[in-house]
């Protein structure tokens, strides 16, 4: 006997709430998630719509007391349908409970009502108001007197400006209703953020030959019956926003609708103004700072067909188009689009899915692909396709890259080298714009020798230990702990400690070496406020100043012409974070850097510093040169057993209480290894998470991994049940990561 999980009522937030039903022998191989079904509800048994969640074998209640699905509605298959049984996949990859998948999913509604506007129309013949107006004026009617003469002139009055400005109260609008003069009307709102600065433009969409080559590639795998998704390969500026606009005007056409996933609106304005000028108010934004009451509104308007294109961050990925024809996934490689609430899904294999599912196209771009996305192209899985040259052939820029430990013996312990001294005086001198870019992640725990570049790592793990209270170093996978060597345990020097550069250090030493410059910071505490991204960089590209100082946000989707010159300060600062990906990161945001000079006609150079200059992430990034750091990498992966090489599972644990932590930690560890077999078991941990408590919350991971996604599924599996009946881990909050 199977049952179904159905919910009734998606619109409310009754999402919390599923019911049991019985399902029929005749219609078992049609129940699935999404499916629309009827069904006896209440009391009364009247008849109701509802959605299937999910089916299971399991009896909720005492089985006579299930009801039965009465029918199945095969072409009923809805936008939310759909949704939610996009809703169900994510469940079971990445593990939550189906409510959370379907918040995610579903455009909130809880107590967010449509917001409704009053208004009051005039309505009356016009000649026979201005003599009432007449007989009114100096009457001791003044209410009356003031409303009049305002719906006169504007035709049409918000309530509350008649009521709380001119004193309109219900007895002055009754009298006016009573003589037909004003109705009163109802009218809902959409709550549009600002858009004002985006205008829409005169624009031809041309492409060069390259461009068009691969729009035609494109175009031939959508032909196929089983169209792969797309991972565009191009060089920074190459043209992949013009192939990309080419593709959803191409849908457009065909009356589809298309998402424009992008990392981070603040950070790619500019390409949100593209797409605007191009499609114009065919295009909504969603961006992170919307209200949930926006964000609703800016779905509802996509339902309703009144946009085509949904531009916005990972959660756009939800827009629900009733006819999705495409999905693009631009800067694919970047971490925001992972979520980091549960379900943590993947927004690139979500859409995937989800693409799937209503039979639209992915496209995904970037000139620095996921380990992920490119050895799924190379295994043919998704369709590779390539822009190799800048747009207009402009080159990209010339490249050094400057070892820190030689400064060290010359005596040099500035910040900046002598390098990338000569190069800022020469390019103050050009009166063009340099930028200095510090790839500091929150924190840099790692510690190196400045000496020799010696970085202590983990024995078991290969990633970087982690400095705490300066005495102890820690390993975030493992737990492996070692006490803080005084030397250097490779050359015996006793620079060894952590690196500490922050942004204002440097702009403090620009201040001192270069006083004439003019010198703009951004980071964290400088984009604070509303708006600060855009002032800083808009003021960056008037040449307000001549050097732009960051962290990360600099280096992301900006056009400055005037940027000849790009310096990294300190590439090992992204290279010893204490994860995996570390490489790959660094790689990735070297690449975006050096991309940022030599854009406009003048051809650019880059600087960068470094304690690891052999180190192959670094190379790659200083010649461009993607196939090298994909092998070098990959052979990493292959050896440590880390994604895309192999699945790995994390099990987050939190809790207030350290012991009891540890305690269910060790339970989960245990309870792993009895359900699997001895050769099948790839575990590390429990260790502290590599940011050990929050707010007074320790946390834990433990890591499992596996080449097969299902054995660690099907562990999961076994485990949420596990937790679940176990009251012991009531006041533990668990989270699942797969990848
Ligand atoms: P990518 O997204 O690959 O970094 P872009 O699409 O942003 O590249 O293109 C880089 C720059 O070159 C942009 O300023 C863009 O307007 C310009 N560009 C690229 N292709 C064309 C084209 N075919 N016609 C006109 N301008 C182009
Ligand atoms: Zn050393
Ligand atoms: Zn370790």
């Amino acid at each position: 006997m199977t049952y179904a999980d159905v919910i009734i009522d998606i619109s409310h937030e009754k999402v919390d709430r599923d019911f049991q039903y019985r399902i029929p022998d005749e219609l078992e191989q049609e129940i699935k998630p999404g499916v629309v079904v009827t069904v006896p509800f209440g009391k009364g048994n009247t008849l109701r719509k509802g959605y299937v969640i999910g089916v299971t074998e399991k009896a909720k209640y005492d089985t006579s007391r299930i009801k039965m699905i009465q029918s199945v509605s095969t072409d009923d298959e809805t936008t939310e349908s759909r949704l939610i049984a996009l809703a169900a996949w994510m469940k079971e990859t990445y593990g939550s409970t189906m409510i959370q998948a379907l918040k995610t999913v579903l455009p909130v509604k809880d107590k967010i009502r449509a917001k409704e506007k009053r208004l009051i129309f005039f309505c009356g013949e016009r000649q026979a108001a201005e003599e009432l107006l007449e007989e009114l004026s100096g009457s001791r009617f003044r209410a009356r007197e003031r409303f009049l003469r305002a719906i006169l002139e504007a035709g049409r009055l918000e309530y509350t400006y008649a009521s709380k400005e001119l004193g309109a109260g219900a007895s002055v609008l009754d009298f006016f209703e009573k003589k037909g003069m004003i109705r009163l009307e109802n009218q809902e709102m959409y709550r549009i953020p600002n858009q004002a600065d985006l205008v829409k433009e005169d624009c031809e969409l041309c492409l060069n030959a390259e461009q068009n080559v691969a729009v035609k590639q494109i175009f031939r795998e959508w032909k196929e019956p089983e169209a792969r998704p797309v991972l565009l390969f191009g060089v920074t500026g190459s043209g992949k926003t013009q192939v990309y606009m080419r593709l959803i005007q191409q849908v457009i056409q065909e009356g589809k609708q298309a998402i424009v996933l992008i990392p981070e609106i603040a950070l790619t304005y500019q390409t949100v103004r593209r797409f605007y000028a191009m499609f114009g108010d065919k295009v909504s934004v969603l961006n992170s700072r919307l209200s949930q009451g926006e964000r609703y509104d800016q779905f509802k308007r996509a339902k309703r067909g009144e946009v085509q294109v949904m531009v916005g961050p990972r959660s756009a990925l939800f827009t629900p188009f009733s006819n999705l024809g495409l999905i693009v996934i631009d800067e694919e490689h970047e971490s925001t689009y992972k979520s980091e609430n549960t379900p943590r899904y993947h927004a690139r294999e979500t859409a995937i899915q989800r693409a799937r599912m209503e039979h639209a196209n992915v496209v995904m771009g970037s000139a620095t692909p996921s380990l992920s996305a490119y050895s799924r192209a190379e295994s043919g899985e998704y369709l590779l396709v390539k822009l190799n040259a800048r747009y207009k052939e402009r080159p990209l820029p010339q490249v050094s890259i400057v070892d820190l430990r030689e400064e060290l013996k010359k005596g040099n312990r500035s910040v900046l080298s002598t390098e990338l001294k000569a190069s800022l005086s020469e390019t103050l001198r050009k009166k063009e714009q340099a930028m200095l870019f510090l790839n500091r992640r929150g924190y840099a725990g790692f510690v190196s020798c400045r000496a020799c570049g010696h970085v202590m790592k983990c024995p078991h793990c290969d990633v970087s230990l982690s400095e705490h209270n300066g005495r102890r170093l820690i390993c975030h996978y493992c737990g492996y702990e070692t006490v803080k060597p005084q030397v250097c345990p490779s050359c015996g020097s006793p620079h060894i400690g952590g690196f500490k550069a922050g942004t204002q250090q440097i702009e403090k030493v620009l201040e001192k070496d270069f006083p004439e410059a003019r010198v703009l910071r951004m980071d964290f505490d400088t984009t604070r406020t509303k708006d600060s991204y855009e002032k800083i960089l808009a003021a960056f590209s008037r040449h307000e100043a001549d050097i732009l100082v960051g962290t990360q946000m600099i280096v992301k989707g900006h056009d400055f012409p005037d940027v000849t010159l790009v310096g990294v300060i300190a590439a090992d600062l992204s290279l010893n974070m204490d994860d995996y990906h570390c490489g790959e990161r660094t790689f990735q945001l070297l690449t975006q850097a050096v991309g940022r000079a030599g854009r406009g006609v003048k051809p650019g150079h880059a600087v960068i510093q470094t304690y690891q200059p052999e180190h192959y992430s670094i190379r790659a990034a200083a010649t461009q040169d993607y196939a090298e750091f994909y092998k070098e990498e990959m052979g990493y992966r292959l050896l440590m057993d880390y994604p895309p090489a192999a699945h790995m599972m994390t099990i987050f644990g939190a809790c207030q209480d350290e012991e009891l932590l540890k305690k269910a930690m060790y339970y989960i560890e245990a309870f792993i290894c009895r359900v699997s077999p001895k050769e099948e078991l790839h575990m590390i941990g429990p260790a502290a998470a590599s940011v050990g408590k929050v707010k007074d919350v320790y946390r834990q991971v433990l890591h499992l991994k596996n080449v097969d996604m299902a054995f660690l599924t099907a562990v999961r599996e076994k485990l949420e049940q596990y937790i679940e009946i176990n009251s012991g881990f009531r006041k533990i909050y668990i989270q699942f990561d797969m990848s």
